[in-house]
């Protein structure tokens, strides 16, 4: 809590004209990756969730990609390749029309190794997203303690909401569901809570 508060009075004093586009990455049919029963998207969301009401509570302007784990789809979108396709549209659609936008998208990450652990914050080539990729990188660091040695990194063009952005875009892989203590730790509130208050941070530094 103790850390909250600082993000509050530091939002104060910092308080940003930008509109925080924040994205659970996947939901609905796509539940992202998966690691025994742990699923990306339910802890992607959960993150999300608290992060919006963070940056709420510093009075800062939010809009969330989804805040549910169901997603409506259309009818004619009837297999999963159309059921992701018909969502990266929606969200893209979303970040093009919010003024002032500045897309944070929250994921997990999966790797072979199980040993390998850590939060990793990836930047779009847009204007303005690497900068903000290495403060939200060191907010990070600083809150998950020295173990968390990951640098900010270039995203591959593969990710379609992350290559049309225009605004500044950053993606934020919080920690790998394949290493069981890190998957462990995500799952609880407390984890999360000191996930969001580090993005918050980093985002309104
Ligand atoms: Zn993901």
């Amino acid at each position: 809590m103790r850390l909250l508060a600082f993000t509050l009075a530091l939002s104060v004093l910092l308080q940003s004209p930008v509109r925080w586009i924040v994205d659970a990455g996947h939901g609905g049919a796509d539940g992202g990756a998966v690691a025994g029963t742990i699923i990306e998207s339910g802890i992607n969301l959960d993150i999300a969730l608290k992060l919006e009401a963070i940056l709420g509570l510093c009075g800062e302007s939010c809009v969330l990609t989804r805040s549910t784990d169901e997603i409506n789809y259309p009818e004619y979108a009837d297999t999963l390749r159309k059921k992701k396709s018909f969502d990266s549209n929606s969200r893209v659609k979303l970040i093009a029309g919010t003024d002032n936008g500045v897309l944070v998208s929250i994921h997990q990450n999966k790797f072979s190794q199980s040993r390998v652990s850590g939060a990793q914050v990836f930047y779009a080539k847009s204007d303005g997203s690497r900068e903000l990729a290495e403060k939200v990188q060191y907010a990070l660091e600083q809150t998950l303690g020295a173990d968390n040695t990951k640098q900010a990194a270039k995203i591959p063009d593969t990710v379609y909401i992350m290559r049309t952005a225009k605004c500044p875009a950053i993606l934020i892989e919080c920690g790998y569901i394949s290493n069981p203590l890190e998957a462990q730790r995500l799952q609880t509130e407390a984890y999360q809570m000191k996930l969001a208050v580090a993005i918050a941070l980093g985002l309104v530094q």
